[in-house]
């Protein structure tokens, strides 16, 4: 008797049959009051009201109709006619999760811990400009470099960072040189970049660049008042130095070689217009809008408690919305991460953005060598690393193999708990297929490499992301043609 009250008869699940077509793997969020969006497991979703999706659940779409028509198309629901639908939907998955086969991309390369800037909001704990036992030993960088080609990508690429790395320039050469001289045999895509302030640009430096096709990446805050209180320099003349630099790359390279990313401070905040204005005076054609991170000094100095997650939302969707016009206007600029979900949603790609993967990319998609030897899961560990926290410490370079780090118990829970689509929360929610899990500012955040998405300003940022980029293409054509070029495009 107990049984039969606990389960539903065997003719509630004949009536799937019986109803003409079968639902396929799929989940629902509300858009808006009115509106759901339904997505399957490859991320093809459609927007629909309440009534339709309720059809849609109780199996009472009419055959023959549109809306019959678009589900199917879409992967929502199968019938006796789909019979190559499965086999198309694997497809679409194996391509998803392609990036996962290939392993190890991003290799970056913390080649010295001196700076020669004081950041209140720096993730790193920098050490003063003349301390070289900060610096990456010879031993250290070539066992990194062994470490990067044991890696089976076909494209590897080794960032420098630092600390300022180029007050480390002659390290960045030995190790291109070695990367370059184990290519001959490797045989792989490789490309190099460095992530610097360019106070220290130099015509050696371009020259340099320009003969091994380094590729630049430097931090612009936005104007100069904002970007020299964001980014001190002792000297006070960062900013200059910072457009000095960029410029320089810009007409000795070209424009494509030098890029540039802003980090929002509370001081940021109404300034959004300002910050992007700046950027198209440089000729750039892309931003990224990017919130604080939880660690380093922007933990210790309290900078990262100075605004929520609802505020940052609000001074993006102001940035998006002046970027959009920025284009309806005739200048073609994207917002970043806006394009990297875009090409998620809309495209069967995935761009591998580590912040943005399930399984999470730690270790698989990006991994970090120290410049005492250490590895770490990703740029983040070491940030916590600097903080006193080890969790994402993968082992040491010299010490510990290639093996014992990749299977490290470390990084295998890490992958675990990295797994959106088996966390709660997340299995059920219609945007999963474009987010990530990020288990690194989970554990720095709440402790728990999972997290409690309800309370995680990780998902609150995204949550409210996607649901901004599905309702502008859903309300607005003009909207929906840049949008859509950004996905492609990039
Ligand atoms: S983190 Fe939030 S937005 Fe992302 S999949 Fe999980 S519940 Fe959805």
């Amino acid at each position: 008797m107990a049984l039969a009250k606990r389960f539903s008869a065997v003719e509630t699940f004949r009536a799937v049959e019986m109803a003409g077509y079968r639902l396929l793997p799929l989940r629902f969020t509300a858009l808006d009051q009115e509106r759901y969006v339904i997505s399957n497991m490859v991320g093809e979703y459609l927007v629909v009201k309440r009534d339709q999706l309720n059809d849609l659940i109780h199996h009472r779409v009419p055959q023959g109709s549109d809306l019959y028509d678009e589900f199917k198309s879409r992967h929502f629901i199968r019938d006796a006619d789909s019979d190559v639908a499965l086999d198309l939907l694997a497809l679409k998955y194996r391509t998803k999760l392609a990036r996962v086969s290939q392993f190890t991309s991003l290799h970056m390369f913390v080649v010295t811990l001196r700076c020669d800037y004081t950041c209140a909001y720096c993730q790193v704990s920098r050490q003063t400009e003349d301390r070289s036992a900060y610096d990456m030993s010879d031993d250290t960088a070539a066992a990194a470099v062994e470490m990067t080609f044991r890696s089976p990508a076909p494209a590897i690429k080794i960032e420098f960072q630092g600390g300022e790395p180029l007050l480390a320039f002659d390290r960045i050469k030995s190790v291109v040189e070695m990367a370059e001289a184990r290519n001959v045999q490797e045989k792989r895509n490789l490309q190099f970049v460095i992530a610097s302030n360019l106070s220290l640009i130099s015509d050696e430096i371009l020259d340099y660049c320009d003969r091994h096709g380094i590729y630049l990446s430097t931090s612009l805050d936005g104007p100069s008042s904002l970007h020299d209180r964001n980014r001190p320099k002792p000297g006070k003349n960062g900013y200059e130095l910072t457009i000095r630099g960029i410029k320089r790359i810009q007409d000795r390279l070209g424009r494509d070689r030098v890029s540039a990313l802003m980090t929002t401070t509370e001081r940021s905040l109404p300034y959004v217009k300002e910050i992007i204005d700046e950027y198209v005076r440089l000729g750039f054609r892309s931003i990224f809008l990017r919130p604080l991170s939880p660690y380093g000094f922007a933990v210790t100095t309290g900078q990262v408690d100075k605004y929520d997650a609802e505020r940052w939302l609000s001074f993006y969707r102001e940035g998006l919305s002046y970027i959009l016009e920025l284009n309806k206007h005739g200048y073609s600029i994207r917002e970043t991460y806006a394009a990297i979900i875009l090409r998620k949603m809309l495209t069967p790609q995935n761009p591998g953005y580590v912040d943005l993967q399930s399984p999470t990319g730690l270790g698989i998609s990006a991994i970090v060598y120290n410049y005492d030897g250490a590895v770490y899961a990703s740029d983040e560990s070491r940030m916590l690393a600097e903080m006193g926290d080890q969790s994402f410490r993968l082992g040491r370079l010299g010490v510990n193999s290639y093996e014992e780090m990749m299977l490290s118990t470390t990084l295998l829970d890490a992958l675990e708990a990295g797994v959106a689509e088996g966390a709660p929360l997340c299995s059920e929610c219609a945007f999963v297929p474009y987010c990530g899990a990020d288990p690194v500012y989970h554990h720095a955040t709440q402790r728990d490499m999972m997290g409690n998405k309800a309370l995680s300003g990780y998902c609150a940022r995204n949550m409210a992301i996607f649901r901004h980029l599905i309702a502008l293409m859903e309300d607005s054509l003009a909207d929906k043609a840049i949008l859509l070029r950004w996905a492609f495009d990039c």
